[in-house]
């Protein structure tokens, strides 16, 4: 058994921080990197009490989100009795509303309906990729079985103006495919309230932008290569987008020469084995950065050839990374291209 490599950089990063005024950074839950990057201060608004408030808001999202602890909101629905609504904050909302109508929509397309499952977490344990620790066997066949009997986003139904959910078997939610883009979300919607109309937002791999830098040139972000050296596979020019990278190279195990990532096709119960490495989506509406994120662990479980497919059916930018026999093949969506950089590609 080996563990694959924890990243030392996100997935995406931002370009040219210099041209920020004022960055901050700090740890969001599971030990995720958070940064922050202004084009100046709000007023009467000092660095240390940006801090502290960011994170407070991020805390917080802790205790609604996670799955790592049990008195959280989201654990606490998860135990509430099936078949009965019950209240859920706006923050569970926002996350769960995103993650289902993802899994909605991919239903419009045969070879993607049902790959994107927010109750896979039975499977996700099974092959010790969640919250109950790592393992150190490959599942039977009989117990994939029982774990996969166990799931089916359909059961969890939401009423966002009600602001109530309820499960209708008793499927267990994880939301951990967007925990980086709602995060995202919150940090972005603290620094509007703050009246802060220029900032780059980032956690691990899932950054939002909006307005300008501080010399009033867009945000620019890089996508990582994928080979766990930090370097960039491919700039992208965000104003007011929403973009989120989701990499099968980082989380994973390997035995007898297979290599079991952390993301799992719900329709065959076990990891994903194509040459996809990496998806990057940018949010189709309102810079919605859990939407991204979403949709980029959707996709990846998807062959390559059938994310783009996918992406360009549903009028999705996304962007891909297949591995080769001889390093990396990137591949994009048509609703991608106009994030690319007009000028001469950064790649050598
Ligand atoms: P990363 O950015 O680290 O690649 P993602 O945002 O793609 O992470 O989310 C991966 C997590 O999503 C997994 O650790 C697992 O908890 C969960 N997950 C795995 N497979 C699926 C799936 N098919 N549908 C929904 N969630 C999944
Ligand atoms: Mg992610
Ligand atoms: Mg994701």
């Amino acid at each position: 058994l080996m563990l694959g490599c924890q990243p030392a950089t996100p997935e995406a990063t931002e370009q040219r921080a210099e041209v920020a005024s004022v960055r901050l950074s700090g740890t969001a839950y599971h030990s995720m990197a958070w940064q922050v990057s202004l084009a100046a201060l709000p007023t009467d608004t000092s660095r240390e009490q940006l801090q502290q408030r960011l994170q407070a808001r991020l805390d917080a999202a802790n205790t609604v989100l996670s799955t790592y602890q049990s008195d959280t909101e989201l654990m606490r629905f998860n135990r509430a009795s099936v078949g009965e609504w019950h209240a859920v904050s706006p923050m569970l909302l926002h996350a769960l509303s995103r993650a289902l109508q993802v899994s909605a929509q991919m239903t419009s397309f045969a070879q993607a309906a049902d790959a994107y499952d927010v109750t896979v977490s039975p499977l996700v344990n099974l092959w010790g990729f969640g919250s109950t620790g790592k393992t150190t066997r490959v599942p039977t066949d009989a117990d994939t079985a029982r774990a996969k009997a166990q799931i089916g986003w359909q059961n969890v139904q939401l009423e966002s103006k009600n602001e109530r959910a309820q499960r209708l078997a008793p499927v267990t939610i994880d939301l951990s495919s967007v925990g980086e883009g709602a995060a995202v979300d919150a940090l972005s919607s603290e620094l509007q309230s703050l009246g802060v109309s220029d900032f780059l937002v980032s956690v691990a791999g899932t950054l939002k932008s909006r307005g300008n830098r501080a010399d009033g040139s867009p945000w620019r972000v890089a996508i990582e290569r994928p080979d766990g050296q930090g370097g960039i596979q491919q700039l992208v020019v965000l104003s007011d987008g929403s973009l989120s990278t989701s990499g099968s190279y980082r989380n994973y195990f390997e035995r007898n020469g297979v290599r079991y990532s952390h993301t799992i096709d719900p329709r065959t119960g076990k990891p994903i084995t194509h040459n996809g490495v990496s998806v990057t989506v940018i949010s189709p509406v309102n810079n919605d950065a859990t939407l991204a994120d979403a949709w980029a662990t959707a996709l990846s479980v998807l062959s390559p050839e059938l994310a783009i497919q996918t992406a360009n059916k549903l009028g999705l930018a996304a962007y891909v990374v297949a591995k080769t026999a001889d390093g990396f093949d990137a591949s994009h969506s048509a609703a991608f291209t106009p994030y690319l950089p007009v000028q001469k590609s950064a790649q050598e």
